[in-house]
């Protein structure tokens, strides 16, 4: 197909980049792990899912009172026998058991009408897949939702 190694950390940057510019809220966003992570695939849709999780991460702030109402996310980059891996967090309110297993469903949303889709996770976890990827909710931590991008582990770009 037309899958080229592109930087992994680069994408999420930008893609942070674009949702910061579009919402009021304060948003911190740190990157840990590889400076340069090359993933292969295409760019442009791994750009729509990092968006659509940055964005999910603002909505689930917003009317959650944190100790100095920041949102911060955290992007972590790393490889793994192959595989080059996003793994998104943020400290909102995290996501309720009982909501788990519909999330990526299509048309799912907790978010007043006209607020949500519902698609975004659903359009995110196909473009994974049409990586040979996959797209997960990590498990409950005390604090926020994480989620873990893995894709194909590119050559050098
Ligand atoms: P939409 O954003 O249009 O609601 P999504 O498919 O992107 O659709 O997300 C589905 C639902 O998953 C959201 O409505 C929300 O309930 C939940 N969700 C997704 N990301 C988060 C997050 N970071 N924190 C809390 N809930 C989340
Ligand atoms: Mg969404």
């Amino acid at each position: 197909g037309d899958f080229a190694p592109f930087d992994l950390t680069d994408t999420a940057r930008v893609a942070a980049e674009w949702v910061k510019r579009g919402t009021k809220s304060e948003i911190r966003i740190m990157f840990k792990g590889e400076a340069r992570c090359i993933a292969l695939g295409r760019p442009g849709h791994v750009q729509q899912v990092v968006m659509n999780l940055v964005q999910n991460a603002v909505d689930a702030m917003n009317g959650y009172e944190t100790l100095d109402n920041t949102l911060e996310i955290t992007m972590d980059l790393t490889y793994c026998e192959g595989r080059a891996m996003l793994t998104v967090c943020d400290n909102g309110p995290g996501i309720a058991d009982e909501l788990r297993s519909a999330i990526f469903d299509p048309f799912f949303t907790t978010k007043p009408v006209g607020d949500g889709t519902g698609l975004g996770l659903s359009i995110s976890h196909k473009i994974a897949e049409e990586h040979g990827g996959t797209l997960t909710l990590l498990p409950q931590t005390e604090r926020g939702a994480c989620f873990r991008l893995d894709l194909p582990r590119g050559e050098t770009l």
